[in-house]
């Protein structure tokens, strides 16, 4: 993956980017960063590249004319190898929000441009004619479009292959089935009086996988019923078979490990939930 940054601020995306894992990957040629200083692209003679809004308003706005030279700098840096023209992210308040998909999805990409915006953003002219995504980091203003790069380039950076350690981290994270992870535990066993849960130390695989999913399930209810509510609906409680003679105690689905971990005692299948049970059951 190699990013190109745009910005007004190099170094705070130079110092962002040159520590842990994403230097590693960067040593390691596995990522690489170009930023260029927008500011080194003006044509005006005190080497500004801001002035004031047309219709009057507060603060300053970055011209278009350094921006789009910028730009063509990096596709020169870039050459005609891309051969297809890259994604350019602009960082703007007004954009949709990132999230775990968009950064999967810009993950796949080879080449990613981003736009730092500063003052009171970017002449528009400019965005219309080389950005292609708008994205937010979420609903606030900051006071430049760098902190929001960094952000998206690291969410990115570690869903590159041999950038984590461990490939297997960058699946088993919050959000990458709909749900967030479940608490984890290292050495030692006990700390203040606090044991680690004892299924851990079992060493049964199985038993571990189904609490961990009963954890993350828990978690994700308590703390975003919003994301709990879609995963739900991705995968509906399974109705259970009609003739079934037994009632078997293990949970037959998402719903049933959730409230089975609640303490409650009781499984609720299907069948009982919509009232056909207590008839075949008699
Ligand atoms: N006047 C603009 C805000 C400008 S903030 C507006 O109301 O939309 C200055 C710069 O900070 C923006 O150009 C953008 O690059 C960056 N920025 C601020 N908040 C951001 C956010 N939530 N997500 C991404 N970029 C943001």
């Amino acid at each position: 993956m190699h990013f190109y940054v745009m910005t007004l601020f190099p170094e705070l995306i130079e110092k962002g980017m040159h520590t842990g894992v994403l230097y590693k990957a960067m040593e390691a040629g596995i990522l690489s960063l170009d930023t260029f200083h927008i500011r080194d692209y003006t044509i005006e003679k005190h080497k500004r590249v801001d002035d004031y809004t047309y219709g009057g308003g507060a603060g300053m706005l970055i011209q278009a004319q350094p921006v789009y030279d910028t730009y063509q700098a990096v596709l020169e840096r870039l050459g005609d190898s891309a051969g297809k023209k890259p994604r350019v992210v602009y960082a703007t308040p007004q954009g949709s929000v990132f999230d775990q998909a968009k950064a999967e999805e810009l993950a796949k990409e080879e080449d990613l441009i981003f736009l730092c915006g500063h003052y009171e953003g970017i002449d528009e002219r400019v965005l219309e004619e080389i950005v292609t995504d708008n994205i937010s980091i979420g609903d606030y203003v900051l006071t430049g479009g760098e902190l929001p790069a960094l952000v998206m380039m690291d969410a990115i950076s570690r869903l590159i292959p041999g950038v984590l350690n461990n490939d297997e981290s960058a699946t088993t994270e919050s959000f990458n089935d709909g749900l967030l992870e479940y608490p984890q535990y290292t050495r030692p066993e006990e700390w203040r009086g606090k044991k680690v849960p004892e299924i851990l130390l079992s060493g049964h695989h199985g038993n571990v996988e189904k609490w961990r999913l009963e954890q993350s399930l828990e978690r994700t209810k308590e703390r975003r019923p919003d994301l709990y509510e879609k995963y739900m609906e991705l995968h509906p409680p399974q109705p259970e078979k009609k003739k079934r003679r037994k009632k078997k105690k293990k949970p037959q689905s998402a719903e049933g490990l959730t409230e089975g971990m609640a303490g409650e005692g009781t499984e609720t299948s299907a069948e009982e939930t919509n009232g056909t049970a207590t008839q075949e059951n008699s």
